[in-house]
């Protein structure tokens, strides 16, 4: 006889139950680019979800619970970033923590190395190397309501973790051959350089300018949530973006 533990006993059901009719309802209402996920897409993109909502510690601010509907609705917005992208590139996600409302840091806080602040800062979300994801609950909701602005704190923060997979925060993910690397820098650099100049694409936010890594997650963002935008104003940037990860969401919206 052999008695499971009770967490992998939930983590078992939760896996041998699938993603099911009540969460994809969840995500048809809430995430418009759905319907445009072809039948490859979207199966991947289930996969990836409930793995994600099955394996990793999600964690409550204090006095807040997690809801399975937070669960969903964060696991599905970070596996539409890797539907196109081999397995295992949230391997070093392991803990999410979830805030009810936008976290204001007082205080000295250091945004950029180097540059420390006693401002009032808010913070919509973080992520750590090797460390948690924090994410507050009405941003994520604000930036599905408002999906088409470019801005999305889920795909910055998940775009953040797959950026510092081969170990270093510099808006260069593992691209595997020298041309891809080559490409991408000529690329991002040129992009990077026009917003820190004052001079990016509208649908850049010009947080974009912080670093190459808020560059990288920023592109990220427009990407996922404005990608005929950001194919219209950059188109570049959109390509090289479209070849990491695989897939092509301006095509899907048109389509
Ligand atoms: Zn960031």
């Amino acid at each position: 006889m052999r008695f499971e533990r009770r967490r992998h006993r939930a983590r078992r059901e939760l896996i041998e139950g699938g993603f099911g009719e009540d969460r994809r309802a969840l995500c048809a209402r809430r995430f418009r680019w759905w319907r445009g996920l072809d039948a490859a897409q979207r199966e991947r993109l289930e996969a990836v979800a409930l793995t994600l909502e099955a394996d990793v510690t999600w964690e409550a601010a204090r006095g807040f619970a997690v809801t399975d509907e937070m669960k969903v609705t964060i696991s599905a917005q970070a596996a539409l970033l890797v539907v196109g992208l081999p397995d295992g590139m949230y391997r070093d996600v392991h803990t999410v923590i979830v805030h009810p409302t936008t976290l204001v840091l007082e205080g000295e806080h250091s945004q950029v190395d180097g540059i420390v602040s006693d401002d009032p800062m808010p913070v919509l979300g973080e992520a750590h190397d090797h460390g948690p994801v924090l994410l507050a609950w009405d941003e994520v909701l604000a930036d599905a309501r408002h999906a088409g602005d470019g801005r999305n704190v889920v795909v910055h923060e998940f775009a953040h973790k797959l950026d510092m997979l081969d170990g270093t925060v510099d808006g260069t993910p593992p691209l595997g051959s020298p041309e891809r690397y080559g490409r991408w820098i000529a690329v991002c650099t040129a992009v990077y350089t026009e917003v820190v100049e004052g001079n990016g694409p509208e649908v850049l936010d010009p947080y974009a300018g912080v670093n190459p890594g808020e560059f990288f997650a920023v592109a990220s963002e427009a990407f996922f949530d404005a990608p005929a935008d950001l194919l219209r104003q950059q188109a570049d940037l959109y390509e090289v973006l479209a070849d990491f990860y695989g897939q092509d969401p301006a095509g899907r919206m048109t389509a």
